[in-house]
Order: structure tokens, then sequence, then C-alpha cells
């Protein structure tokens, strides 16, 4: 999750051009919309006025704005439509469900030039793209992580910190954001408002239940062992998603998290998934912002 790559080659000309083929927007404002993108592009997808693209006739907002019409099935955009959802297996914006839906970046109500422009449509799920805001904050710190823009894999940032409720033995696991080195407190806010704004931590809730529930019969066998040889199948685990899915992946931070929670490895697992509960708190976390 986090970061995708983005289409190896992809021509925004042509996209404009298939889209008004009939001439509705002429060649000078095709110069103008392909300037806005190579903008977009060095600004990293930031959201700023910049982006509102000032100044046109008033049509050509809503053209562009409804040329997204033609990125649907069946219609003239269809292929890039299809490429795009092709870049991902889950949406990068949770990191498990399946690609149903095209987000816009900057936001499409707002950002209306931008509506049919590659770098801003992001293959996720339904619930994240009808989940996040309708418009940008205000904030920078509060600013969306661009999926293709921004790569974020240089840092192991993602913590799940595990424990098990003293009476019940029910498992509590909270996702949270390591301020790490090198990591700038603006970059730090904002990873920590990802999880916040697609509301991660009660997704995740369900998630891991399902997840450790797949997995009693596996970590029975492991802790036959005793805890020593669950904690190490617990760590193999997290290294084998951390190859397949990526440091920060929600998978690798929590077969990390179990490892190092002992009453975990010594035995509280089997009353912790037996009774299927798992809690997944969300804690808010605070940044400083420098
Ligand atoms: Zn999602």
């Amino acid at each position: 999750m986090w970061n995708l790559k983005a289409l190896a080659a992809f021509d925004a000309r042509g996209h404009l051009n298939t889209a008004f083929a009939n001439g509705e927007v002429t060649e000078v404002e095709k110069d103008y919309l392909m300037g806005l993108y190579q903008q977009y592009q060095a600004n990293l997808g930031r959201p700023s006025a910049a982006m509102d693209g000032a100044g046109q006739r008033p049509e050509l907002y809503n053209l562009v704005h409804d040329a997204y019409g033609l990125v649907q099935d069946n219609r003239r955009l269809k292929k890039l439509r299809a490429d795009l959802k092709l870049l991902a297996d889950y949406c990068p914006y949770c990191g498990f469900a399946p690609i149903s839906d095209l987000d816009h970046h900057l936001q499409r109500g707002r950002y209306k030039l931008l509506s049919i422009f590659a770098l801003n449509l992001v293959p996720c799920c339904h619930p994240c793209n009808s989940g996040k805001r309708r418009v940008p904050s205000d904030n920078p710190a509060e600013h969306q992580l661009h999926t293709y823009l921004e790569s974020v894999a240089q840092f192991d940032f993602l913590r799940a910190a595990a424990a098990l409720h003293p009476e019940t033995g029910a498992l509590g696991v909270s996702y949270t954001i390591e301020h790490c080195e090198g990591m700038s407190a603006e970059l730090h806010h904002r990873l920590v408002n990802h999880l916040a704004e697609f509301d991660l931590h009660t997704k995740y809730a369900k998630q891991v239940n399902i997840h450790l529930s797949e997995q009693l019969f596996a970590l029975t066998m492991a802790f036959e062992g005793g805890a020593y040889v669950l904690r190490n199948y617990l760590n193999g685990t997290a290294e084998a998603h951390k190859g397949n899915f990526g440091v920060n992946d929600w998978r690798t931070a929590l077969f990390r998290g179990l490892a190092e929670c002992d009453a975990f490895c010594n035995g509280g697992f089997k009353r912790a998934l037996g009774k299927k509960i798992v809690n997944v708190e969300a804690v808010p976390q605070q940044a400083a912002v420098a």
C-alpha cells in the first residue's frame, strides 16, 4: 500500500484529443491544460490555488469535468480506466480491499481541469474513495499523500502495538506511525492523517480479525515448539509479508507487533483467537508539526 508505480507511458494530449474529438476544446486550451499537468507533476500533486487553473472561459471547466464520464466502461476513454485499474491488485489507500473505483487525488469537484489527467486518477476501493474528504484541507500537514509522486518506501514507519486484555484475554491492536529519522514533521503528520482520513483504525479491526482467524492452526502448530518458535514464526511471516506487500503493509506491521507481544507468544493467542475478538482501538495520534 501507500505507493503505486504510475502508468508507464501515457499520452495526456491523446486523452484530451480523444475526449474532445469534435473541437469542443481548442488546441490553445489543450496547450494550457498540458502546462497545468506539468505544473501538477512538478508540485507532486499538492493542492494549491494554481491547480484551479483560473482565468479560462467558464465553459472549459465543465467540459473537462464532464469528460470524466468518458473514462467509464464502454466509453471513449475506457482504455485509460482499464490501464489504471491494472496498476494495483489492492487499494493503495487501505492495502486490502479490491480495486473498484478511480479516485481523483485532487478532487474533481474542486479541480475540474484535472478530471481526466492520468496522474490524478488513482485506482482504489469504493469505501476509501467515498470516505475521503470532498475538498483538501487548508492545512498542508493534512494533505493526502500522492500515491504515484511521493514515495515513502525509504521509511519503515507503520507500527502495530499488540496487547491482550488482562481479564478477557482479547487481543487489541493499535496502528500508529513512527516518526522515523530523516522524516519531516509534516510527512509524519500526513501519514498519521492518512490513517484517520481513510478510517483505517476501524477497517483494520475487521481485517486483523479475519486474517488471524485463518492463522490459528499455524500458530498452534508453531507453539508446540514453545514461545520461542512461535515468535520466530511470527517474525518470519512478517518478513514474508514485507517481501510480498512492503515494509509498511498492515500485515507486516501486525506480525511484527504480535512477535513483540509476550502474552500473545506465551500462549495467550489461543484464548484471544479462540474468542475471535480483535479490538483495534482508534488511538488518536498527536504529531507535532514544525
Ligand atoms: Zn481502500
